[in-house]
């Protein structure tokens, strides 16, 4: 039987990564093994922050392995989603040998850590179809098989995208790479979609991994907070190949309060919100004469094409709205990305956007 930890890198199979003071399993009242200050720092009267932290806070981990369904050995802290996407490529990739395969046009910072870790990068564009953006699941796994990818990024819903991955699409790349490539689905906007978390297929299939964020829905984005769900033997091997103490204290604490009953419960609602607003935005969008095309989105934002992108990125401005200019993209030469605001804050972007010249 294959298993998932075959994909790490073999030079790491042995690698047990720093021995901080705080992985001694030692029993003590008076700790003068860290080289800690014996005093709290006048700024921080309750001392919170004297002492190094638990490397994997355990009220946090367990708080957001119930949040995500899965066990708490499971699932791995890291700074933001951000941090743990690098992890996973120095872990999993050969520099020069082992490849990495996402689907543009995509959120960047796949690209970037295949870059920093010379791991060569497997481009299967996005296919712009009636319903939207969808990732071609045939050419991902022969490019995946030929290129020898290790790891494949699949972002579900897809930033800029916006669209989410049916499960059984994941799952048919995930069966077909078994033993060869790390299947990893970046679920920074799950929240907003309809679609199931990919951690349901986790049972079946060692070689899936999933992404979640603090920093979307439950916004937090400052408290750097992200995670990583996956099989608990791979969750070892990137702990250790992780920095010794990854997660500020201040920062859990921040994340723990964020998702008590109270908070959550706000934020759901919040998620209603954006996601009404979301259609309202998107049919209020599509009648104006300066919009080609408003995709379907599952997530926090909207991808449009308009007739002139630099029209509309220059009158949202003048209203004093800034969004993202997506026209360097592969496939979006005429695209901006609008995240979904407050109800006031999306009609300023609908008021800003009548303000251009009638389209004859
Ligand atoms: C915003 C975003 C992230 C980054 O999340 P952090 O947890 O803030 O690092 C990851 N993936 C996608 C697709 C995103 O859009």
């Amino acid at each position: 039987m294959s298993s998932v930890l075959d994909l790490v890198r073999d030079d790491l199979r042995g690698f047990t990564g720093y021995s901080s003071a705080r992985s001694a399993k030692l029993d003590g009242e008076i700790w003068l093994n860290a080289n800690e200050s014996a005093w709290a720092n006048p700024g921080d009267p309750l001392a919170s922050c004297r002492r190094y932290p638990d490397p994997q806070p355990q009220a946090l981990r367990e708080r957001l392995a119930t949040l995500y369904d899965c066990a708490p050995e499971q699932l791995l802290i890291g700074r933001g989603s951000d941090e743990v996407i690098d992890l996973l490529v120095r872990a999993l990739c050969v520099p020069g040998r082992d490849a990495v395969l996402y689907t543009p046009p995509v959120f960047g910072m796949y690209a970037v850590s295949a870059r920093l870790q010379n791991a060569p990068a497997l481009e299967v564009p996005l296919q712009d179809s009636a319903a939207g953006f969808v990732p071609d699941i045939d050419a991902i796994i022969t490019t995946a098989r030929q290129g020898g990818a290790k790891l494949v990024f699949l972002c579900s819903p897809s930033n800029p995208a916006g669209l989410s991955i049916p499960l059984a699409q994941v799952e048919r790349v995930a069966e077909a790479l078994r033993g060869q490539a790390l299947v990893v689905v970046d679920e920074a906007y799950a929240e907003f979609a309809d679609t199931p978390s990919a951690t349901r297929l986790l049972a079946g299939h060692d070689n899936v991994a999933v992404l979640r964020t603090l920093s979307k829905a439950h916004a937090l984005a400052a408290a750097r907070i992200g995670c990583v769900i996956a099989d608990s033997g791979l969750i070892a091997v990137l702990r250790r190949c992780q920095a010794p103490y990854p997660v500020p204290t201040p920062c859990s604490a921040l994340a723990l309060a964020g998702l008590g009953e109270q908070a959550l419960q706000q934020t759901r609602a919040r998620i209603a919100t954006v996601r009404s607003e979301r259609d309202r935005l998107r049919m209020a969008l599509s009648l104006q004469g300066h919009v080609r095309k408003v995709y379907a989105s599952d997530a926090n934002f909207l991808l449009v094409r308009f007739i002139d992108a630099e029209a509309a990125f220059q009158a949202l401005l003048r209203a004093g709205v800034v969004v993202r200019d997506q026209r360097a993209a592969p496939q979006l030469h005429d695209a901006l990305r609008i995240t979904v605001g407050t109800p006031e804050q999306n009609d300023r972007v609908l008021d800003a956007l009548a303000t251009l010249e009638p389209v004859t």
